[in-house]
């Protein structure tokens, strides 16, 4: 199905005029154009008193890099939030189109569409794997909807989507297809980012909070192609990401994800000791940082953890979840304080009977 983009757009941001910043196009000389302070304040070689890059060359030549794109194919904002906000923006009018959402899934899809006044349709995943698949989405979704929102792998029931299922709604739907590959490193199957370069519907988000250790600077980016990019800058604030934020981005490149193997050995090592305890019925697998695992009264659990101080999410009231619980992976020391106090927690109490039987029964 071939895509018409620009009946996808909302008209008012088809015909907008975006704001012309001062640094669009001339970012050295003397620079008399922006109200700035001219007294250098210098901090780590960055001119702090000067508006930061509002194209982000190096930032966007860095992160073609990585994946492999063009820097007309990526374009960042603080976090993946902040591009979900474009989309938003972009694509969906309120009061009229309906974001789809499969279920269950990162919670942000739906407070963004709650404040910018956007319906949203949630479709289930399915099976106890959390599956999709195409032919059910085209089936089941309503005419109105116009941006489906999957996520790969998927938070918090951890699995991947399968590519084929992804590129076969890309094809077959013809309205905008955004995977979140928030998650994308700690997987076992590659990004599918080359794929935008065929899919013109396909937006691909991507971050450096999770992987590359760099949750505090909040920088996440859009893959997509160079239509979708274009009226995501038309939309986005014109210095949108500070100066700080692009260099560290630059640097975090440079540097590489953190400390992965160790992450993903962790992640082997609590699921096998989760195994071990018999209150917990099911460890979902995880291509993820964390593990969602299912257990009687997980709130109770998650309240009384709390109370230890160990701090974990309970997942319990998301569609087809009840009873679980995600825990993030940890340092080793960490992981071993959750696994000390959830065993305390769920350990059968022993009875003063078993400890006194007369005849050294236990019972
Ligand atoms: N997508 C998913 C699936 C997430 O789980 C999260 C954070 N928990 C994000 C996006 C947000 O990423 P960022 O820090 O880049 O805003």
């Amino acid at each position: 199905m071939s895509i018409d983009l620009q009946r996808l757009v909302r008209p008012n941001v088809r015909t907008l005029k975006p704001y012309q910043s001062a640094r669009d196009t001339i970012q050295s000389g003397v620079l008399l154009d922006a109200n700035e302070n001219p007294f250098p304040v210098l901090k780590d070689g960055i001119e702090l008193n000067r508006y930061p890059d509002p194209n982000q060359a190096r930032l966007r030549q860095a992160l073609a890099d990585y994946t492999g794109l063009e820097p007309s194919n990526i374009l960042a904002g603080a976090g993946s939030d902040e591009v979900l906000d474009w989309i938003f923006k972009v694509f969906l009018q309120p009061g009229q189109d309906l974001a789809a959402i499969l279920e269950p899934t990162y919670g942000m899809y739906q407070v963004q569409a709650d404040i910018m006044g956007v319906g949203t349709v949630a479709l289930p995943l399915h099976g106890d794997d959390f599956s999709f698949s195409s032919p059910q989405f085209l089936k089941d979704v309503p005419e109105d909807a116009k941006v489906a929102f999957l996520c790969s792998p998927n938070n918090p029931t951890g699995n991947l989507l399968e590519a084929d299922e992804i590129l076969k709604l890309c094809r077959d739907w013809g309205k905008i297809v955004v995977l979140d590959e928030a998650y994308v490193e700690f997987a076992e199957k590659p990004s599918m980012a080359s794929w935008v370069s065929q899919h013109p519907n396909l937006v691909i988000l991507r971050t450096l909070s999770k992987a590359f250790g760099r949750a505090a600077i909040r920088l996440g980016y859009a893959l997509a192609s160079p239509p979708v990019i274009e009226y995501f800058r038309k939309v986005k604030a014109p210095y949108n990401l500070n100066a700080l934020a692009q260099r560290q981005g630059v640097l975090a490149l440079e540097d590489g994800p953190q400390r992965l193997a160790e992450i993903l050995s962790e992640r082997r090592r609590l699921r096998q000791a989760l195994h071990e305890i018999p209150a917990v019925k099911r460890i979902f697998p995880s291509q993820c940082n964390f593990l969602l695992f299912r257990v009687a009264g997980a709130s109770r659990l998650c309240l009384k953890l709390l109370e230890r101080g160990v701090v974990v999410r309970d997942r319990s009231s998301m569609l087809g979840l009840a009873d679980t619980i995600r825990v993030s992976i940890g340092r080793p020391q960490e992981n071993d304080l959750f696994l000390k106090e959830f065993r305390r927690l769920v350990a059968p109490q022993e009875s003063p009977l078993r400890q006194s039987a007369p005849d050294g029964r236990t019972t």
